[in-house]
C-alpha cells in the first residue's frame, strides 16, 4: 500500500503526535489525516483569492497562493517518492505552508507587520501556524485543525528567536524548539522549502511575461532558463516563429523544471547516503541534506536576482505594492478605531493569554482575500484602491 520509507523519512507510526489525543482513523495514516483537514479548511479556500506575485483580478491565469500551492505540492510530491521519503506529509506542508498569508503577497505582510511593529510584529510562517493552531475553528473539541508535530513544524519555516521563545513558552519542547538549539526540521519540511523555491521561480517568470512585464529576450540573461530555451529550438526549430512564443515559453519552463528536480533529487540522495542518518529524528541534527548541487544553486540565484530586479521590482509591481500597503495600513487604523466592529469569532476552548485587540485585528485582515480586504477598504475610506 505506502511506499517504501527510507530510515530517515517521517513515519507515521512514529509521529510525535497531536496536541489533543486522537483515535487513529481507520484507514488513512495521521499524516493523509492531516493533508484532508487542511483541503477542507476555510483558509485553504481563501487561498484562491490571495496573490501570490500579481492581484488577483488583474488576470484569471495568473498564479495565486492556491495554485501555487498545489504546484509546490506537485514538485515536492515527485521529489519525495524519488528519496522515499514520505509523500504524505510532504503534501500536508505544501498545502498548508502559505495559509498565513495577508491579501496582497509580500506588500501585505509587509505592511500589516508594520502595523503590528508595537504589538509584537507579524510574521507570515508564525499566522500559517496560528491558523492550523488556534484559527481554524471547526472541530467540537479543540480549536484549529490539531494537525501532527510533524506538519506543524513544516508549516512553521521561519521564526524569529523570539517568537521562538514565546511560542515554546507555550508548547515546552514543540515545534519552535529548533529555532533555539539552531537545528532543522524533518527531511520533508526541508524539501518543501526548496519545491516552494523552485515553483516559484518558473511559474514567476511565466506570470511575468504573460503579463508583459518581462520579455523572453530579457530572460536570456538567466542561463537556467537561456539553456532550456537553446536546447528547445535545437530540438524544435519551428518554435522560433514569434506566434509559437508561448509554447516556447511552456517547453522551456518545463524543462528547467525537470533539470532543477533531477538536480535535487540527485544531489540530495547523495547527501543522505554521505550522511545516512539511522532516523528521522537523528537527521534534524544534521546540516540540511536536502539541495541543490553547487552549480545549480549558483544558477537559481542567477534566476532569483533577475526576478527581483525585473519583475518584483518593476514599476507597475512597486505601484501596486504601494496601493496595497495603503489599504492595509488603513484598514489596520480603522479597526484600532473601532475594534467593536470586528465580526466575532467563536469563544477558544482552550486557555488562551488574553489577546490584544491588535492581534485580533492583525489576525481579520491576515485572513482576508484580496477582493474582501479592497471592499472593505472601500467601504471605510470612500476610496477605491486596487479595485
Ligand atoms: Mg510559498
Amino acid at each position: 500500500m505506502t511506499a517504501i520509507l527510507a530510515p530517515y523519512a517521517c513515519d507515521p507510526q512514529n509521529t510525535r503526535g497531536r496536541r489533543f489525543a486522537e483515535v487513529s482513523a481507520p484507514t488513512r495514516t495521521d499524516f493523509q489525516r492531516d493533508r484532508d483537514r487542511i483541503v477542507h479548511s476555510s483558509a485553504f479556500r481563501r487561498l484562491v483569492y490571495k496573490t501570490q506575485v500579481f492581484l488577483n483580478h488583474e488576470g484569471d491565469l495568473f498564479r495565486t497562493r492556491l495554485t501555487h500551492s498545489l504546484e509546490v505540492a506537485q514538485l515536492g510530491r515527485s521529489i519525495a517518492r524519488a528519496l522515499h521519503l514520505n509523500e504524505d506529509l510532504v503534501e500536508a506542508i505544501a498545502l498548508a505552508h502559505d495559509l498565513g498569508h495577508t491579501p496582497f503577497g509580500h506588500a501585505g505582510q509587509d505592511a500589516l507587520n508594520a502595523c503590528m511593529a508595537p504589538f509584537g510584529g507579524f510574521e507570515h510562517n508564525l499566522q500559517s501556524l496560528r491558523v492550523v493552531d488556534v484559527l481554524e475553528t471547526r472541530y467540537p473539541q479543540f480549536d484549529g485543525l490539531n494537525l501532527t508535530f510533524e506538519t506543524r513544524e513544516g508549516v512553521l519555516k521561519h521564526c524569529s528567536r523570539a517568537n521562538a521563545q514565546a511560542l515554546n513558552a507555550q508548547e515546552p519542547g514543540g515545534v519552535a524548539q529548533r529555532f533555539l538549539d539552531r537545528t532543522q526540521p524533518s527531511i520533508e519540511a526541508q524539501l518543501c522549502n526548496l519545491a516552494d523555491e523552485i515553483a516559484y521561480n518558473a511559474h514567476d517568470i511565466d506570470d511575468g511575461v504573460r503579463s508583459g512585464l518581462i520579455t523572453l529576450a530579457q530572460l536570456q540573461e538567466v542561463p537556467l532558463f537561456d539553456e532550456q530555451r537553446r536546447a528547445t529550438l535545437a530540438q524544435y526549430p519551428q518554435l522560433e516563429d514569434a506566434s509559437q512564443g508561448r509554447r516556447l515559453l511552456y517547453e522551456t519552463i518545463r524543462r528547467m523544471l525537470s533539470e532543477q528536480v533531477y538536480d535535487v533529487i540527485a544531489a540530495s540522495s547523495a547527501a543522505l547516503q554521505a550522511a545516512a542518518p539511522a532516523s528521522a529524528d537523528a537527521a534534524r541534527w544534521l546540516s540540511p541534506l536536502i539541495g541543490f548541487s553547487e552549480a545549480m544553486r549558483e544558477k537559481s540565484q542567477v534566476l532569483k536576482s533577475f526576478l527581483l530586479r525585473n519583475l518584483y521590482r518593476h514599476p507597475q509591481v512597486m505601484h501596486t505594492t504601494g496601493q496595497a500597503q495603503q489599504v492595509i495600513a488603513d484598514l489596520f487604523a480603522a479597526y484600532m478605531d473601532a475594534p467593536q466592529t470586528l465580526p466575532a469569532r467563536p469563544t477558544p476552548l482552550t486557555a488562551q493569554a488574553e489577546l490584544s485587540v491588535a492581534r485580533q485585528v492583525a489576525d481579520y485582515i491576515a485572513g482576508m482575500t484580496d477582493r474582501f480586504a479592497s471592499r472593505e477598504h472601500a467601504r471605510l475610506t470612500g476610496q477605491q484602491l486596487l479595485a
